[in-house]
């Protein structure tokens, strides 16, 4: 196991989920709150012996598929009866985000809303947030090592919630925690986190530290994906996803792009409840065709293109056969997404946190001629 010290300390490593006992000491928590859901709970990841630490402690399970302000509010109300002094998330980006709600409503005061980063709430989140540690069981979002956590309010707004604060004190990266994740899961979840690291790369704003990273996290992810996929229990494999999808979570910093402010819109309907990382895998050709007009783009892709071992310009039809091999391949249309609400889903876009960092500008036309490719 490596410990690793960029924007939190993360214990990394098959086994990595042994030092849960003294990372609990080391923060101080006797009475953590156990935020996981459901999923988790039947593939008996809670029973693991890693987590013999945890038994008898305070759980709060009833975490939504997409973290909701009523679910903050249901969690806060089990931290508060319990008596917790932190928090422990273990899953994946939902109940890392939920428990980043829960730890900043334990010190702060409601409503939740004030601490929306486009109310303004960047300022008003104080390091007082109680203590958090976050084990991903997928390798995808990054949320353990991420500022953000993305809330929908009760009102149908899904806000992000933005702050150095509601970084997790401490993220335990253990692959083994991962071998069992279906085939789909692995795939959906591994593209969102190739295209966090395509995404935050491509990102005009200065940060090469953050930029080498997310190079690392993209080589690790394209070469590992369809050895995970084909082999579920080969530890490296799954190790280099891990790995890729935490450096795609160091970079949030850079900002992402039209994917993902596409995918925020997409994934906001609530009715479909799409994955997220399905939508990403869908959108990344057609916005990578669209970004590569850009001369400063077109030479960050040929770079990358050099690191997966693929010919220069090639990327997006790259994806595009990945898509097909792995069955992360759909139309929107095939989703259910209604033509009426393209309009509606491009006015979310333009006001999306990711907008305003892709290298290319768009418009909502430009915004309607993406989903038209893909629709
Ligand atoms: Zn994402």
């Amino acid at each position: 196991m490596d410990v690793i010290s960029y924007l939190t300390t993360v214990n990394f490593g098959a086994g990595a989920a042994t030092s849960l006992p003294q990372i609990m000491s080391e923060l101080g928590l006797s009475r953590p709150l156990i935020v996981s859901d459901p999923g988790i709970v039947a593939a008996g990841l809670l029973d693991r012996p890693e987590f013999g630490a945890l038994s008898g402690l305070p759980r709060f399970l009833d975490v939504p598929a997409n973290p909701t302000e009523s679910a903050v509010f249901a969690g806060l109300d089990a931290y508060r009866g319990a008596g917790c002094d932190g928090v422990i998330a273990i899953g994946g980006g939902s109940p890392i985000d939920l428990a980043k709600g829960i730890a900043l409503l334990a010190t702060h005061d409601g409503p939740l809303e004030q601490y929306a980063a486009i109310l303004g709430g960047i300022a008003r989140i104080t390091p007082n947030v109680a203590p958090l540690i976050a084990i991903p069981t997928t390798a995808g979002t990054g949320s353990e090592v991420g500022r953000a956590a993305l809330i929908t309010l009760d009102d149908g707004r899904k806000l992000g919630f933005i702050s150095g604060h509601l970084i997790p004190k401490r993220a335990i990266c253990d692959p083994l925690l991962t071998l069992g994740l279906p085939a789909g899961l692995t795939a959906a979840t591994a593209l969102d986190a190739l295209s966090h690291c395509i995404e935050t790369y491509l990102s005009p704003r200065f940060n090469p530290p953050a930029e080498a990273i997310a190079r690392d996290g993209f080589e690790r992810i394209w070469k590992a994906l369809p050895v995970a996929v084909r082999e579920p229990t080969n530890v490296a494999a799954r190790s280099d996803l891990m790995m890729g999808a935490l450096e795609g979570g160091m970079t949030f910093q850079k900002g992402l792009g039209a994917v993902h402010s596409l995918s925020h819109a997409l994934g906001g309907l609530k009715d479909l409840k799409l994955h997220h990382g399905l939508l990403n895998a869908i959108l990344m050709p057609e916005v990578i065709r669209w970004n590569r007009e850009v001369p400063e783009a077109a030479e960050k892709l040929n770079t990358l293109e050099r690191l997966a071992g693929i010919t220069e310009g090639t990327l997006a039809e790259e994806l595009e056969r990945l898509n097909q091999s792995l069955g992360t391949s759909a139309r929107l249309s095939e989703l259910g997404v209604s033509r009426e609400i393209i309009g509606w889903i491009c006015e979310r876009a333009l006001a999306d946190h990711s907008h305003a960092t892709n290298p290319r500008p768009l418009s909502a036309t430009d915004y309607a001629q993406i989903i038209e490719a893909v629709y």
